[in-house]
């Protein structure tokens, strides 16, 4: 039987992202072989690369041209390295930019929750300003609403009127709307109960209904859909109690979902949890194919030097596999390959530390190779 075929829509992009994508080919070359599946990667132009593409061929210039769009739609999933750099930061105001490439392609795909998932490597505990016992177990999935809240709501401002503090004083006054629909808040919760239901079955749903009517309806909807999900349960907490626990217990948490604003600020702050930009991947996910990618940026200052750590862009591939492809014993394996080469002590630059041996510091490629 001829082996089961996925097509990859890859986006090395700028920067450190060509050398850490084709780690991210080796590995699901490996993958592939493991499981008789074909992974066809396609490399297509976006970000700084595309702009620079496009201009040589006389335009229309693009950070994301048509040719890359129509590929991303007929894939099965989109591997994303990272975009931007100076050369293209520095122009002139008017001139098309990197990023402008991700967030259209982001929005033509209509990706409407984002992933953040934390992991603790015992290995790199020493990394975190945490204490090693709070780290013990932190396994956690931000589910990030990407489409409502604050972001896309009315932005406007106004002069002479009185603010609603109601102190009398007269000027400009500013006010951003916060808007939910009921259908936004239901997709976004059925998926992270989903997502929970294939891990340890708990969803802690994150808002500030002592103060937002949004935040109010977002806890009626929540534990509507979760009572679909008998296998999962469903706690609240307030957003202000969820940001210090976090850093106070991060392990209590298996799924955590929230609105837009709140779920920007929350993975940032969870990010820091494991200590390491180079080791967190994330997804961006609607109806249709979706995102995957590192968590950082393209990490200019080190392009071309085969020094980046790929770790990052191989979790994403992880993320592929596991949310995209229902790969998930494929998924496993490779976060334990991951684990067992931390474990080992093979280190890139970026996460060895004064314990690290010379001789377990591997360049990206080096360390691609490690992980197949
Ligand atoms: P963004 O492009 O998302 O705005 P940024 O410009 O703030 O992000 P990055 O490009 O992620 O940040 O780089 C921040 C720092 O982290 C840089 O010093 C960079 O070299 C380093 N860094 C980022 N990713 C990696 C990686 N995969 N391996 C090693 N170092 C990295
Ligand atoms: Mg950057």
């Amino acid at each position: 039987m001829a082996p089961r075929t996925y097509r990859i829509c890859t986006l090395p992009g700028d920067g450190i992202g060509p050398e850490i994508i084709a780690e991210a080919k080796k590995v699901l070359a490996a993958v592939g072989a493991r499981h008789d599946v074909e992974f066809v990667c396609t490399d297509q132009l976006i970000g700084g690369a595309a702009i620079d593409a496009t201009t040589e061929a006389g335009g229309p210039v693009s950070a994301l041209p048509d040719t890359t769009l129509e590929a991303a739609r007929a894939s099965d999933a989109v591997l994303l390295a990272a975009v931007g750099g100076p050369k293209w930061t520095n122009t002139n105001a008017g001139a098309i930019r990197p990023e402008q490439g991700l967030l259209a392609i982001r929005k033509e795909l209509g990706l409407y929750l984002n992933l953040r998932p934390v992991r603790m490597f015992r290995a790199l505990v020493g990394a975190s300003s945490l204490k090693p016992e709070l780290l013990e177990g932190v396994d956690l999935l931000i589910v990030r609403e990407l489409t409502g809240g604050l972001y896309f709501g009315a932005h406007e401002r106004e002069w002479g009127v009185e603010g609603a503090g109601g102190n009398g004083a007269r000027g400009e006054f500013a006010r951003d709307t916060m808007e939910y629909s009921e259908y936004e808040v239901e997709r976004v919760v059925r998926w992270a109960c989903q997502a929970a239901s294939r891990r340890r079955g708990r969803v802690c749903s994150v808002d500030k209904a002592n103060v937002l009517e949004t935040s109010r309806m977002w806890r009626e909807v929540a534990h509507a859909v979760g009572a679909e999900f008998p296998e999962v349960t469903i706690e609240d907490m307030y957003v202000d109690n969820a940001s210090m626990q976090l850093v106070a217990n991060p392990a209590q948490f298996d799924v955590l979902v929230t609105e837009n604003t709140f779920g920007d600020i929350l993975s940032d702050e969870a990010s820091m949890l494991t200590g390491s930009l180079g080791m967190l991947a994330s997804a961006s996910l609607g109806d249709g194919v979706a995102l995957y990618e590192p968590s950082h940026g393209s990490a200019p200052d080190i392009a071309g030097r085969g020094i980046a750590n790929p770790i990052a862009q191989v979790l994403s591939v992880e993320l592929m596999l596991r949310y995209s492809l229902g790969m998930d014993e494929a998924a496993d394996e490779l976060s334990a390959a991951v684990t067992r080469v931390l474990d080992e002590g093979w280190r890139t630059v970026d996460i060895a530390d004064e314990l690290t041996a010379a001789d377990r510091v591997l360049g990206t490629s080096a360390m691609g190779d490690k992980i197949v």
